[in-house]
């Protein structure tokens, strides 16, 4: 039997990712949920966050699929309450709630895990250990996608903190971040905001270093989740969200893509070891890019 863990926000990534990813794993047993209105067939249902953490005190692990915006109240309980947390990205709706959380979890002696799934993609090792060592000459990324189809009806993603297209740009990020070989930091960036929200719906950044990015919401048919970069000894790609590698035109084996099976095994390590994992540098760069960048009003959208 592995060890107990509770999902909190029985929505769209919970039950697309999460519950399959626990299913399969052998370190976990989904043993709770706690959701105003999900459930997950089989698996006793809480509605109440602090009924919960009372009532099932052998539960150590939460990991919580909420927006970012109410996360930190939930994250901030269960660490007060002496459990490990696993954060759906972005961590948090600011950057303070989410160093306030790493100071609340380290004095606690508990875990917390910032998850970025768009890192454990099946190409995104691989395009790390090409580029070491390398100077980049230019790297682009085109991210476009549908939010129609990826949060269908989800109005919290244009509400405040709901950080719009950076939501999925900043998978894109999490993957730049973790493959350069030097970070880079924002220089400009033209955010493209619906006139009846509050959060862009598309984004141009541009990047010390020769980097740019092309985030869009508004992308309908095939989807793009792709970055190409140039260096002195060639070219590499990444497509399919970081699911496939190409070097010099050539498609590397990198086995299959496992993004969330492989958050879980990470966590699982992390609760065994007693060791936090916490990176913000996908979200420095969104929060950046919301301070610096220049604000173009387009086509009211809704769902
Ligand atoms: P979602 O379906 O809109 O929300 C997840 C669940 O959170 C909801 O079903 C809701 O459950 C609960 N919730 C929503 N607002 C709440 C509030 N104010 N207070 C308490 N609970 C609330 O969203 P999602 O698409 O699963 O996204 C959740 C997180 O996963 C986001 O951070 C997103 O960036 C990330 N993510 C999403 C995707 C995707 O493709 N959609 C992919 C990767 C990562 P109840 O109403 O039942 O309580």
């Amino acid at each position: 039997m592995g060890t107990p863990i509770c999902l909190v926000g029985i929505g769209k990534i919970a039950v697309d990712e999460h519950v399959p990813s626990l299913n399969a794993s052998a370190d976990w047993d989904l043993a709770a949920t706690v959701s105003r209105a999900g459930t997950v067939d089989g698996v006793p249902a809480f509605t109440d966050f602090d009924r919960f953490l009372d009532e099932r005190p052998e539960v150590r692990v939460v990991s919580l699929c909420l927006p970012p915006v109410p996360r930190y109240d939930y994250a901030a309980k269960a660490i007060a309450a002496g459990r490990h947390v696993m954060l759906e990205k972005p961590p948090g709706a600011t950057l303070a709630e989410v160093q306030a959380l790493q100071a609340q979890a380290e004095a606690a002696g508990v875990v917390l895990f910032t998850t970025w799934h768009s890192r454990m993609a099946a190409g995104v090792a691989g395009a790390k250990a090409w580029l070491a060592g390398q100077q980049l000459d230019a790297l682009h990324i085109t991210w476009r996608e549908d939010v129609r189809k990826w949060h269908p009806g989800q109005d919290w993603v244009f509400e405040p903190g709901g950080m719009g297209v950076m939501d999925p740009g900043i998978n894109a990020l999490s993957i730049l971040t973790e493959i350069l070989p030097a970070p880079v930091f924002l220089r400009s960036a033209t955010l493209q905001f619906p006139a009846n929200r509050q959060t862009p719906i598309a984004a141009d950044l541009q990047f010390s270093g020769g980097v740019t990015a092309d985030f869009d919401w508004r992308q309908t048919g095939p989807q793009t989740w792709g970055m190409k970069a140039r260096t002195a000894v060639g070219e590499m790609e990444l497509a399919d969200g970081g699911a496939t590698l190409l070097i010099n035109g050539e498609t590397q084996d990198v086995g299959p893509n496992r993004e969330y099976p492989a958050l879980y095994d990470r966590m699982a390590a992390l609760v065994k070891s007693g060791q936090s994992d916490i990176d913000l540098a996908p979200m420095v760069h969104v929060a950046d890019a919301l301070t610096l960048g220049r604000r173009e009003i387009v086509a009211d959208f809704d769902f």
